[in-house]
């Protein structure tokens, strides 16, 4: 039976709540224990497939096609464990659950109340695989006294009162402003949070302080005193030149040391950091530096490509050198030439999107990088984009298009080399989808097999012919035009089991051109980088030692 973590966090949000958590997980991974994260979030949507990538940076899918917090990417790429669709749930969910049963009478005519009913549901959800863990994290996203975060705090609040003593513990992160006029860290703010907890009935076990410096001893014993933890209880969290520095300085802060204690684990089993070591080792000590031009759409907002971002990281970790990404707006590429802006760079990534602005842009970023020779990485859009670059330019179809363009403008304008799916098959069964449809979770969403073949780079880069990968969209390459294209040396280098779904395409002579349907960026890890990144990485290298 797992032991439970609830990560709440107060004065301010954007603290690294995720960070902290999937940083812990890694810890306790450390100590030989098996970890689960959860997310849970109080804003009403069902899902955050709907929200814009603005608003609320990157929507992550996992291998059950779950359409989830960016949060769960932090999990993943820290622990290895695939998040699941069960480890990320919403108000939003959580209340269309208690309205679906309402409806169908399960409730028998009572009264429909945020305690009993939500809080049931809540603690239904968190129960979810508790047998298949040592440690259960659950983080409960915004800050404490949000109006909408009140239903889960109560609900953990039962949930730790129902389990055994000592089973659940529960961590806190705040914040420690600095003032510079009296040269202070304040404790006020992270006191008064903690009142509010144990206003609601928690009380928490483990502070963690983000903080510009170290905490000074006087103010760790006066956090102590006032929010009613033990001293070494109280974690510093400082800011960190690389998050993937975090497992190791929560080591060196004592978290998973404190976290061990307060559930009466003695002797704790040594943990084995090696491999976060060997993972900051070559953060540190690059080699060089490669330059990365991204040519996306949600460009103002870092966020929004947070696992390209990472998984680039990645790249550079498996080649031992820095990775510069620099974000261009595809839009730029509408009215000017984009040779100026990406001449300089050695290798271009254009990521996936939805919707018809900036994709003029993007074609002619693919069209760059297919003419002048440069490594090009295309994921998702950027895929079907690199298709109709050479569809128009190589393969004389001038008015190549995707119908997700047209669908938009109402209009009939483009050939269709990117067509709607409506129909597709998924392991066994066939899925069925409507344009009519609900605009929430109505994609080819999740793990899919590819079958790549023998000989192409693909096949060579992944060491294999078998793959899955992670998808997340509704328009697929129309394989029609596969054997005109082919003829121009846009080979279809890996396709969906049964033949019908091109999910790879390459230049056939081209130092590095890669369009890939789905996301491998979902799966690449710092200590297992995925080997699109590491080698779209590889070849950047080399081409940065030729200039
Ligand atoms: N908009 C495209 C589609 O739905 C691509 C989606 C994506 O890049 N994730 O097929």
């Amino acid at each position: 039976m797992a032991r439970f973590i609830f990560i709440t966090g107060g004065v301010v949000s954007s603290l690294g709540k995720g960070l902290a958590s999937a940083a812990l997980g890694a810890l306790l991974q450390a100590r030989g224990f098996t970890v689960r994260l959860r997310k849970l979030d109080p804003y009403l949507n069902v899902d955050p497939g709907t929200m814009s990538p603005f608003e609320h940076g990157e929507v992550f899918v996992t291998d059950d096609g779950a359409e989830t917090d960016l949060d769960l990417g932090h999990y993943e790429r820290f622990t290895g464990v695939a998040a699941r669709a069960t480890d990320s749930v919403s108000s939003g969910r959580i209340y269309s659950n208690v309205l679906e049963k309402e409806r169908r009478g399960d409730y028998l005519g009572k009264t429909i109340q945020v305690i009993p009913h939500v809080t049931n549901e809540i603690k239904d959800f968190i129960r979810i695989g508790e047998d298949e863990t040592d440690f259960m994290l659950c983080e409960i996203g915004g800050t404490v006294g949000d109006i909408e975060g009140l239903p889960f705090f109560e609900a953990i609040r039962q949930f730790a009162q129902e389990k055994p003593r000592g089973d659940c513990i529960f961590m806190h992160l705040t914040l420690l402003p600095f003032i510079k006029a009296s040269g202070e860290l304040k404790t006020k703010p992270t006191q008064h949070s903690v009142k509010e907890l144990r206003s609601i009935g928690l009380a928490p076990d483990i502070l963690v302080c983000r903080s510009e410096g170290p905490i000074p001893e006087k103010e760790r014993e006066k956090l102590a005193l006032f929010c009613n933890v033990r001293p070494d209880a109280v974690i510093a969290a400082q800011d960190l030149s690389s998050i993937y520095d975090a497992p190791l300085a929560y080591h060196r802060e004592g978290l998973d040391q404190a976290v061990l204690d307060a559930f009466r684990i003695s002797p704790a089993p040594r943990p084995d950091l090696s491999v976060w070591e060997d993972v900051s080792d070559r953060i540190h000590n690059p080699e060089g530096e490669v330059r990365v031009a991204i040519v996306g759409k949600y460009t103002q907002l870092e966020d929004a490509y947070k696992s390209i971002a990472e998984a680039l990281t990645h790249g550079g970790i498996a080649n031992r050198v820095k990775v510069r990404p620099e974000w261009i707006d595809a839009e730029i590429f509408e009215r000017e030439d984009p040779a100026p802006y990406l001449e300089g760079f050695h290798a271009i990534l254009v990521p996936g999107g939805f919707g018809e602005r900036g994709t003029e842009g993007k074609i002619r970023a693919a069209e760059f990088a297919r003419t002048r020779q440069v490594p090009y990485l295309g994921i998702c859009l950027g895929m079907q984009m690199a298709v109709i670059e050479a569809a128009r330019n190589l393969a004389d179809l001038p008015t190549a298009g995707s119908e997700e363009f047209d669908h938009e403008a109402g209009a009939k304008r483009f050939e269709p080399v990117v067509y709607h799916l409506k129909e597709w098959v998924k392991g066994n069964a066939k899925v069925t989808r409507k344009k009519t449809d609900d605009k929430g979770g109505t994609m080819r969403l999740g793990a899919y097999d590819a079958v790549l073949k023998e000989g192409s780079r693909v096949a060579e880069v992944y060491g294999n012919t078998a793959i899955e990968e992670r998808h997340r969209h509704r328009y697929e390459v129309d394989i029609k035009y596969r054997e005109a294209l082919e003829g121009q040396g846009l080979v279809f280098s890996g396709m969906s089991p049964d033949g019908r779904l091109p999910e790879i395409v390459e230049v056939k002579d081209h130092p590095w051109f890669i369009g890939v349907q789905f996301h491998p960026e979902l799966k690449s890890k710092p200590f297992a980088p995925h080997p699109l990144f590491r080698d779209f990485v590889r070849a950047a290298k080399e081409v940065s030692r030729l200039v």
